[in-house]
Formats: structure tokens, sequence, C-alpha cells
């Protein structure tokens, strides 16, 4: 069997029409243009592409974009009066931390003092729990991507069992629970769980967000299972530098029934789901009927 291989560039382009389309109209019929502020502090490589393609996003999107480009060694303190002006600005509806942030900022201090309304991350302690009770909320943009591509190939989700490979609070816990909240049978398998290949192999939804690159071998693939690879890493191979998931694609690739690329799956649904929560974001600050 060849996978069918799940075209995250295309999904997220039409995820960005769709936003850039309903911009349009809320420019048009409310004389409104919603803002996204990303903060970020230090000079981190990935990080500062990472914002770059943000911005670049955001304003194609027909949104405004506000960068804070703040140096290394910003105090806490200035960092949450910013987080606190932004918190106030009624241009601003959504406002992104970069994270990881430098080690002398309390991380989590910092992302619960963005109003939750606004955190389109969905990182805020409130968001947290509103997803994890099943109420609305701002959804982590990576798992939303996710969710999105897997409720496009499967349909309906309820009683697939999936594995979720990674239990971090930014990905692998909320993909967890959006897939709990579409009735799957879900497991969170982490550095922890014994015989990772067996559990792996349960899975007709396997999420793999672990940060090893190629970790996920087809031998712990279920035949025609659907793979989603959310890792993002930079190796070295033959010399030169090379970007892969957390699946080695070739060998799951050759037992899955789909699979997301790296580059070109998850990655840039990430963004595309930023856009949209920041879209959302906005009309429920207004008042007005959300997207679809
Ligand atoms: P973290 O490092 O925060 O979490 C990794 C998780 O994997 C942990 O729960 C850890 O378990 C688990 N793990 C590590 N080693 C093993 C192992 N040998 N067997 C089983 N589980 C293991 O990473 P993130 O969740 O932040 O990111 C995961 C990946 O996703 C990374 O490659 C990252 O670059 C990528 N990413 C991609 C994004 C995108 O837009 N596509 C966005 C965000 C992240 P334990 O808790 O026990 O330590």
């Amino acid at each position: 069997m060849t996978a069918r291989v799940i075209d995250g560039k295309a999904f997220a382009a039409n995820v960005r029409a769709q936003v850039a389309a309903h911009v349009a109209r809320l420019k048009e019929e409310q004389g409104l243009t919603p803002g996204l502020a990303v903060v970020l502090v230090g000079e981190d490589p990935a990080s500062q592409v990472y914002v770059r393609n943000k911005g670049t996003q955001t304003v194609e999107a027909g949104m405004a974009s506000f960068e804070h480009k703040l140096p290394a060694d910003t105090s806490e303190a200035d960092l949450l009066a910013l987080v606190a002006r932004l918190n106030a600005d009624p241009k601003v509806h959504g406002i992104l931390v970069q994270l990881p942030l430098p080690a002398h900022l309390n991380s989590e201090l910092i992302i619960n003092t963005i109003d939750p309304a606004k955190d389109v991350d969905g990182f805020h302690i409130s968001n947290v729990g509103l997803l994890g009770t099943g109420q609305k909320s701002m959804v982590p943009c990576t798992p939303l991507g996710c969710l999105m591509m897997l409720r496009d190939h499967h349909g309906k989700l309820a009683g697939l069992n999936a594995v979720v490979v990674g239990r971090s609070n930014i990905v692998g816990k909320p993909m967890a629970q959006l897939l709990l909240g579409d009735s799957c049978t879900v497991t969170i398998a982490h550095s922890r769980t014994k015989d990772l290949a067996e559990v792996c192999r349960r899975a007709d939804i396997l999420v793999a967000a672990v940060g090893r690159p190629e970790m996920i071998t087809g031998d712990m693939v279920k035949p025609g299972a659907t793979v989603i690879d959310v890792g993002i890493n930079r190796i070295e191979r033959d010399g030169k530098a090379r970007l892969v998931g957390d699946v080695h694609y070739e060998s799951a690739a050759a037992v899955a029934g789909a699979i997301t690329p790296v580059p070109g799956g998850v990655g840039p649904m990430t963004i595309a789901c930023l856009l949209a929560n920041t879209l959302t974001a906005c009309c429920r600050a207004n008042g007005l009927p959300e997207p679809e």
C-alpha cells in the first residue's frame, strides 16, 4: 500500500483564502480590520522565521500585523507591561507571545497575563480549562490544524482509536482533548510508555508530536492508519541541512492509508489556524457571528 499524501500546504492555502474572504467582508460591512500582535523576545533563528511568516501571512489575509521585537535581556516587568498595553488596545484582537522565551522570563506567568479572549495560541489556563471541559475556547493552532485535516480525510472520527505520541501542553495534550471531543478512543503515549510500538499499532489515527527525528517507523503503524506528523526537526544528512518529521516517512507511507509530509503537512496549517483564530477573536469581540 502507498499512503495518500495529505497536502497540508494546499489545505492551508484554502483556509487562508476563506479567512481573507471573511476579513474582506468584515471591512466592507463593519469597517473592522482584525489585528494580530506577535511578540518576539530574543533572536532564536527558528522563532524569527516563524514570526516573519506569521507577519507576512497576516497581511496577505488583509489583517493588521503588529510585530514587537524585543531584546533577549528584556525584563519580565517590561514584557508584562507590553502585554497589558496589547490587552487594552482595541485594534489588537489576537496576541501571540512566541515561545520559547529566554530562560529568565516566566512563560506561564506571561501567557496567563494575556486576555483569554485575545489568546489566539490557546495556551492561557482559562482556554486550556474551557477546552478540557468541552466549552467554547481558543484552540491551540497546531492541534486544531491536525484536527481539520483529520476531519476532512475521515469525515466523522467517532469510534476511531487515536494514539497521540507526546504530552506537551502545546501539542500532545490539546490534540488528545480535541480527538476526545470528536469521540475518538484516545491514548496518550510519552517517554515512559511501555512497548510504544505495540501501542502505536492499535491506532487508526496516529499523531506524532515527539521532537525526535524519524522515531516513528513503518513497523509501528497499523496498515491503513492515518499518520499525522507534527515534528519539525532540523538534521544534517549527506552533508546537507534537511527538515524531517518525527515519523520515518518512507517506511510509514508504505503501510499507512494516509500521511502528512514534512515539510508541507502540519506546519502550514498552524499559521492558517492562527489567522482563523484571530478572525474568530475579532468576531467574538464585536458580537458578530463567528466563521464556520
Ligand atoms: P516537547 O519536547 O514539549 O514534548 C515532546 C513529547 O514527546 C513529550 O511529552 C515526551 O515525553 C515525548 N517523548 C520524547 N521522547 C519520547 C520517546 N522516546 N518515546 C515516546 N515519547 C517521547 O515537544 P512539542 O510537543 O513542543 O513538539 C513536538 C514536535 O512538534 C517537535 O518536533 C516540534 O518541533 C514540533 N512542533 C511543530 C509545530 C508545527 O507547527 N508543525 C508546532 C509545535 C511543535 P515526556 O513528557 O515523558 O518527556
